[in-house]
């Protein structure tokens, strides 16, 4: 398996499934990570989930939102321009709001 090529498995696999599965696996993964870090924040210490489960879900959505891409063939750089002014938007909101909480 150490020989095989990550980039040749990926345009397999995603040759191997639907956009619709693809994109029902991308929701099953968030699912998974959604869980781990309520878990992670709610379980007293004992039980919480440690944070090798958690980089494991998050691998998971990654490759997972990695083949649905492929599948509908985005180009995730380019995708990342397309997104540049939303992300803009979010990081100030966001900046706003713990700068406001900062202040009061
Ligand atoms: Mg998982």
């Amino acid at each position: 398996m150490d020989d095989l090529d990550q980039d040749e498995m990926m345009e397999y696999l995603s040759t191997q499934m639907t956009p619709e599965r693809a994109i029902l696996k991308v929701v099953e993964e968030a699912n998974e990570l959604a869980e781990k870090a309520i878990k992670w924040h709610n379980k007293p210490v004992d039980k919480k989930p440690s944070y090798e489960d958690l980089l494991e879900e998050f691998g998971d959505l990654a490759l997972r939102f990695a083949l649905f891409s492929l599948c509908l063939k985005i180009d995730l750089d380019k995708l990342g321009d397309g997104v540049e002014e939303r992300v803009d938007n979010k990081l100030k909101q966001l900046y706003i709001y713990f700068k406001g909480k900062e202040a009061k």
